[in-house]
């Protein structure tokens, strides 16, 4: 079965002064193993259609399934990443990437074998101890993403991961990015506002239109997994 169904989704938020749809019927199935970008300008409605496969955000109608369960609540079993890292401060690079562990009751020994294997594979060798304030911003979003995988969840979910970082360091990870999800094969759901960025990552583009938060144009992204 799909890894995610979202079926004919919209998200209004409703304060004392508005009403905002930030998303508006979206339909979308998303296999296993598959990289889906979400393309689309600022404020389409990107992190609010990401929000409700987490379960962080529940849409007013229509329905969101994970792994062939509707989603209710905020979900376990995936991997999240934003565009600002958000590690604790006073805590080593190991450290916060142990923090997942700790929250989940993860067995001590698999998670830090699990946390030395991520640390090489993106690159963070040798900076296990240093605190947040002591790594570059590439360096601590590396960090965030070995947190969103510590567990291993089938789906990771990346909000403009790389978005505050210069381009030559945003091109650096997006190349480790597609190593880690050829060699994890988990499924992600990529949201950002870079064409070329959706298009080098995703195995399917999908665009969202500036308003009213919908989805104007699927584009299959016609190339082999390697993308170096
Ligand atoms: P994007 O990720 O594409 O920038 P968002 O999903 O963050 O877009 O926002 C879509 C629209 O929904 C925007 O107009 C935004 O202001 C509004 N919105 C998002 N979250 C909330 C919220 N919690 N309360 C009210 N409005 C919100
Ligand atoms: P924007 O579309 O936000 O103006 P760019 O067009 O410069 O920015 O590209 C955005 C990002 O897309 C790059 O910084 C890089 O992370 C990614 N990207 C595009 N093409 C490649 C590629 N061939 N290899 C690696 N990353 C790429």
């Amino acid at each position: 079965s799909a890894s995610i169904d979202i079926r004919d989704v919209t998200c209004t938020f409703t304060t004392k002064r508005s009403r905002t749809t930030a998303v508006d019927g979206v339909s979308m199935r998303i296999e296993p193993g598959e990289f889906v970008s979400i393309l689309g300008p600022s404020g389409c409605g990107k992190s609010t259609l990401l929000k409700m496969i987490a379960g962080l955000v529940l849409p007013t109608t229509g329905q969101v399934s994970l792994l062939g369960r509707q989603v209710t609540g905020p979900q376990r079993n995936i991997g999240f990443a934003f565009q600002r890292a958000s590690l604790l401060q006073w805590r080593g690079a190991r450290k916060n990437i142990l923090l997942q562990a700790e929250m989940r009751g993860m067995d001590k020994q698999a998670a830090a074998r699990r946390a030395d294997e991520l640390i090489e594979l993106t690159g963070l060798t040798g900076f296990e101890e240093a605190l947040p304030h002591e790594l570059s911003g590439g360096m601590q979003q590396r960090v965030a993403l070995c947190r969103a995988l510590l567990h291993e969840p089938p789906v990771l979910l990346l909000d403009e991961p790389f978005g505050a970082l210069d381009a030559l360091t945003r091109e650096h990870l997006n190349i480790e990015l597609n190593r880690i999800w050829r060699e994890t094969g988990t499924t992600v759901v990529l949201v950002t506002h870079s064409i070329s960025e959706a298009v080098y990552l995703g195995t399917r583009v999908e665009v969202m239109s500036a308003r009213p938060g919908r989805i104007v144009e699927t584009m299959p992204v016609d190339l082999p997994a390697a993308r170096d």
